[in-house]
């Protein structure tokens, strides 16, 4: 189908972005293209531009045109993880000497990322919470700071950062503003339409939205194209694409996206509300409760408050690890924003390698990823976990 340019909405360009039928068969839903080669016409005869698949793919390109759409960026890149995203981005823009502002409670893949390996290649780091705009100015070096990187909602403490704001900072700074959306997703929150120069996914998580798939993706926002073309070449250089049932898999998530982020919305809802009644959780870290601290810019910034919800148990370490291991119905695993719900220790697990750091998750908290099930069953698990309490 070709779509018209502008007037297009989310769930509609969800699901035709990138997806026109197959012309030789009228297959409604396009092949995928599991081929790591293509026939030339003649050397360097090639068909739309198709000659190895480290370099292109169909399925691919359907997916990274989707992703463009979704975000409102000029193009968008896949990869074979949200990290190898991560570091096709930060080996294009970085060099040696080079200095990077993070949020201290980002991804403990991406704090690990920058400090471990661009560490050891001379970039230096500071963490700051980048909720707060006058410390995150603070740490911004003239010169030498060259990329702000942003995650809100953030993980696991679920921090609200105001992505218009930085934007602009980093805008009179000169320094390019990266917004991981993972948490979010384009379908509650839109970084390049609030500023932000780089959008990028665990597309592993919401986007593919059924635990089935390892990915990840870079959008660019318009006024980025010659750094898109750069990331794009790292990404042809270095080879961490995604391949073609990896990205075919995505696309079909991708198509329920609007429709699973306001159910894991509704649910996390009611839970964090059943969660706040009870005397043994301290705290409900959920943007969508009014007494959280991010509720009315998350209010602003977001259409929704996705499906992530921490909580921080008045018992400590000892109650966050028995109730971790005490639901039935949320299956205590790493990774978040499929289907089914899921129930993650930070401390040991998603944020083991960050213990010791100054981006330390405390021992009393506990990261529920609500999935799309019956809320009533969900409730039934959290109320039987708590009484074990
Ligand atoms: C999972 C995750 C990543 C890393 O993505 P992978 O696909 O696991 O490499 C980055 N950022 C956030 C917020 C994540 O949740």
């Amino acid at each position: 189908m070709d779509l018209p340019e502008n007037g297009i909405r989310f769930d509609t360009r969800a699901i035709h972005a990138g997806q026109a039928f197959d012309p030789t068969t009228g297959a409604v839903i396009p092949p995928i293209y599991q081929t790591s080669t293509y026939v030339q016409d003649g050397i360097g005869g090639l068909r739309n531009g198709y000659e190895y698949s480290r370099g292109g793919n169909p399925t691919r390109t359907a997916l990274e045109s989707q992703l463009a759409a979704l975000e409102g960026g000029i193009r968008a890149l896949s990869f074979a993880s949200g990290l190898a995203a991560e570091d096709a981005l930060l080996r294009t823009v970085l060099r040696p000497g080079d200095h990077v502002v993070i949020g201290n409670d980002v991804y403990g893949g991406t704090h690990r990322l920058i400090r471990r390996i661009f560490g050891d290649w001379g970039v230096r780091h500071t963490t700051v919470d980048t909720s707060d705009l006058d410390a995150v100015r603070e740490a911004l070096e003239l010169g030498t700071t060259k990329v702000l990187w942003v995650e809100t909602p953030s993980n696991p403490l679920m921090k609200i950062s105001d992505i218009a704001a930085l934007a602009e900072l980093g805008d009179e700074a000169g320094i390019l503003v990266v917004v991981d959306n993972t948490f979010a997703s384009p379908a509650l929150q839109q970084p390049i339409g609030l500023g932000a120069d780089v959008v990028v996914h665990s597309t592993t998580k919401y986007l593919g939205g059924h635990s089935d798939v390892v990915g990840g993706a870079l959008v660019f926002a318009e006024g980025q194209e010659e750094v898109a073309e750069r990331v794009g070449f790292t990404q042809f250089a270095a080879g961490a694409v995604s391949g073609p049932f990896d990205a075919f898999l995505t696309t079909r998530g991708i198509k329920t996206l609007g429709v699973r982020m306001q159910r894991h919305s509704q649910n996390a809802l009611a839970i964090a509300r059943r969660l706040d009644e009870h005397p043994a959780v301290s705290r409900v870290l959920y943007p969508g409760l009014e007494s959280h601290p991010g509720h009315a810019l998350a209010a602003r910034q977001m259409s929704g408050f996705g499906g992530m919800v921490s909580i921080d148990l008045a018992g400590g370490a000892a109650a966050a690890r028995r109730f971790a291991e005490s639901t039935r119905l949320f299956q205590l695993a790493e990774s978040l924003g499929g289907v089914e719900s899921l129930v993650n220790y930070p401390s040991e697990m998603t944020h083991a390698s960050v213990k010791g750091t100054e981006a330390e998750v405390p021992e009393s908290i506990i990261r529920l990823s609500v999935g799309i099930e019956d809320v009533d069953d969900l409730l039934a698990d959290i109320d039987a976990a708590l009484a074990q309490l």
